[in-house]
């Protein structure tokens, strides 16, 4: 092929776009980003874990992608002095619903293939998180924390050093067919190609519109809020500690997370957001709130979950009760333990026209071009192993190719 283009300089823009160069598969290779840097969005306003696979449905891309891509991950660190740490994580049942939960999770994650599981009960849980208190938990010690800003980086300089282009400040406008080729419509010119991928994570969908599709799902997307631990509270926590989470939503719960860099923050909530690139609570945008207000399938999925959706608004505002939630796995996490200084970020979440989250990885493709419409968490993880998968795809080669 001559030209592959790839929309979106996110981290599933990066990693397909290295793939394809270490693949060979295109004599050109060109990532637009319509930013003027890569990596903004989802890839750097994360909770830079590094999931192993661990809740996915069996036989879901997500569960095989992330295994795949963990390891995929932690070779490309390794390869590359990133910073990255497998400390292991718990996840922490704090009443018998969970406990039964517990239960279906680990069933899971070894159907997944993962290795070193072990179930956890009173002081077994302390001698790991001395401060967490719980009636069972399972710990995961494959997974880890990473610093996916310099994964990005790398990814960037092995792009160009490749001789293939990461162009910033390079919107892709629209996206139309002549013949065999997709000429693609940035405000500086259209570029032709045989070839293209779109990864524009929150403005996947759009893209997809730009090109003629009609999707049956829309972005919507969701507000993660982070809270910091103060110094004084930092030694409430070792590793990564999570909660059981609610197997019908594809969030994984307000969790702790020890950061690559220092630090720990206690995060992310998921609130329905009005803005697809809005990092405050306050943020609002006329043109995605009107897009997300006249999709269909958001009233459907508000009749589904009324309840979670207006509780997490609601409480995004109150430190008391994001204060509440963290105690449930850490009591002794006070008021003065936390600031607000976390930061946030926009999960760019599909929701299908029925109203359902759409749990999985999804894809649509047309002649010469795949469209990538849902890749939330643990989208960082497995990056490299979705763009091997979505090069496949393009080759037609994937046991799965749609
Ligand atoms: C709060 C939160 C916590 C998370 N925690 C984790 C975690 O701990 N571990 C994990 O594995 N995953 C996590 N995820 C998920 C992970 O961050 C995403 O799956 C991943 O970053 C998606 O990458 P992306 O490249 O698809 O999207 P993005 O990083 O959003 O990149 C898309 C890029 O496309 C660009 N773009 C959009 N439209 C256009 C256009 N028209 N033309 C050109 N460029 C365009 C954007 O500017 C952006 O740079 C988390 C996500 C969030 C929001």
């Amino acid at each position: 092929m001559e030209r592959l283009i790839i929309i979106g300089g996110g981290i599933i823009g990066l990693a397909t776009a290295l793939q394809a160069s270490r693949q060979k598969v295109a004599r050109e290779i060109i990532v637009l980003e319509k930013d003027p840097q890569t990596g903004g969005h989802q890839s750097s306003h994360n909770s830079g874990v590094l999931h192993c696979g661990l809740y996915y449905k069996p036989g879901s891309l997500k569960a095989r992608l992330a295994v795949e891509g963990i390891r995929a991950m932690v070779d490309f660190c390794k390869e590359h002095d990133i910073p990255h740490d497998i400390c292991g994580k718990i996840v922490l049942a704090v009443d018998e619903s969970e406990v039964a939960r517990l239960r279906d999770l680990q069933a899971r994650g070894t159907a997944n293939g993962l290795r070193g599981l072990q179930r956890l009960e009173g002081a077994a849980i302390q001698e790991i998180e001395p401060h967490a208190v719980g009636l069972a938990a399972l710990r995961v010690p494959e997974e880890g924390i990473v610093d996916y800003a310099a994964v990005m980086r790398k990814m960037v300089e092995l792009i160009r050093s490749a001789g293939h282009q990461v162009r910033t400040s390079a919107p892709a406008l629209r996206i139309r067919t002549s013949g065999s080729q997709q000429i693609v419509s940035t405000p500086q010119e259209d570029i032709a190609a045989d070839f293209v991928i779109n990864c524009a994570g929150l403005h996947c969908d759009r893209v997809a519109k730009s090109a003629g599709l009609q999707p049956d799902s829309s972005i919507v997307p969701f507000r993660g809020d982070y809270w910091k631990l103060a110094p004084s509270g930092e030694h409430l926590v070792r590793h990564l500690i999570y909660p059981v989470p609610d197997p019908t939503l594809p969030f994984l719960g307000v969790h702790f997370t020890r950061m690559i860099g220092g630090g720990i923050e206690a995060g992310p909530n998921a609130v329905l957001a009005f803005k697809r690139e809005g990092y405050q609570r306050t943020d609002f945008s006329l043109q995605d709130a009107w897009e997300t207000l006249t999709f269909p399938g958001l009233y459907r999925f508000l009749k589904k979950y009324p309840g979670t959706t207006w509780s997490e608004l609601r409480n995004s505002f109150s430190k008391v009760v994001f204060l509440k939630n963290l105690q449930r796995l850490i009591p002794d996490i006070r008021m003065e333990h936390i600031s607000r200084e976390g930061g946030s970020g926009v999960r760019a979440q599909a929701i299908h026209r029925d109203g359902s989250l759409l749990m999985d990885f999804s894809l649509e493709q047309k002649p010469g071009q795949i469209h990538l419409l849902n890749a939330p968490s643990p989208g960082a993880t497995a990056s490299l192993a979705i763009g091997n998968y979505l090069i496949a795809q393009m080759q037609g080669t994937s046991p799965n190719a749609c």
